[in-house]
């Protein structure tokens, strides 16, 4: 259990087996061995917090924290506890945490798919604050992700998703943001990593027309690539792209 971040990078760095830990929840799923597990928890970053203009949340914050967060909810509505409600189950949210959930850059991931959704940062120890969509595609260094910072601007918020059975991955999941009249479609669980459809959002007035929408749905299909693995088709998922963004938009503009 380290006393600080500079400690726990100066170990991070010392060997390849050693390693941080977040939740241990994926750690504990692979066969891996490592030579020393570097402890954050000691850290007082399990919090989520507000400056004037940004929510600060913490890399030990669990998820369950931001989903039942008043400030998060006050901010950005039920983004997250939708997003997180189907993920596993309430012991397991009590322990997944939201640096192991954004460091990892699981393709699947409705944090992610969440967080793109919104202003996101993250600040890593060595690479410092770099924006989400910057870090998800950078080379993966070895770094501590210290927090994640949310720009605090009030924001209408859907968060659609479909599995094929509670508590499976999403086959694909969508979370729509409108925020001073400015769209925000990301789709994750492509497979691949979470995304933004830019040019389907721009096509959006905050108050748009059953023909806007549809237009903003063929680009959305057009405008982002899907694939195929165990649990659906790229034709599959693009099919369901249309439904779930379609939800999403629908779901903010009642
Ligand atoms: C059975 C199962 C089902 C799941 N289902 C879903 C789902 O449906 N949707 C979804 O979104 N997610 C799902 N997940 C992922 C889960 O939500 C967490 O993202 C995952 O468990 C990682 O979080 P953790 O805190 O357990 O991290 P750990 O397992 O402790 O760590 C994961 C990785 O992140 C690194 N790490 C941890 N913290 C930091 C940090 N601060 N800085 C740098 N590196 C760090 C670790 O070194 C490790 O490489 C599932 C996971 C499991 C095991």
């Amino acid at each position: 259990m380290v006393q600080s971040l500079d400690e726990a990078y100066e170990l991070l760095a010392q060997d390849r087996n050693n390693v941080i830990l977040g939740g241990l929840l994926w750690i504990k799923m692979g066969r891996k061995q490592y030579q020393t597990g570097i402890d954050l928890s000691g850290l007082g970053l399990n919090a989520i917090s507000e400056t004037e203009d940004s929510i600060h949340i913490g890399c030990m914050t669990t998820l369950r924290q931001m989903e039942i967060s008043p400030l998060l909810l006050q901010w950005f509505g039920p983004l997250f506890s939708d997003a997180f409600k189907g993920i596993v189950g309430v012991q397991f949210r009590n322990l997944a945490t939201l640096g192991g959930s954004v460091y990892s850059r699981f393709g699947f991931s409705d944090v992610i798919t969440a967080l793109t959704a919104l202003d996101t940062q993250v600040r890593l120890y060595r690479a410092g604050v770099v924006t989400l969509s910057k870090f998800l595609n950078m080379d993966q260094k070895r770094d501590i992700l210290e927090k994640v910072i949310i720009k605090k601007q009030v924001t209408q918020t859907s968060f659609q998703t479909l599995r094929k059975s509670a508590t499976d991955f999403s086959i694909l999941s969508v979370a729509t943001s409108l925020c001073k009249g400015n769209w925000k479609i990301a789709a994750g669980a492509r497979p691949s990593m979470a995304i933004l459809a830019e040019n389907a959002a721009g096509l959006l007035s905050p108050e748009p027309d059953e023909k806007t929408i549809k237009a903003a749905l063929d680009r959305v299909v057009n405008e982002l690539s899907f694939g195929t693995d165990q649990r659906a088709g790229a034709g599959y998922r693009k099919l369901l792209a249309g439904v779930l963004v379609k939800r999403g938009i629908e779901a903010i503009c009642r």
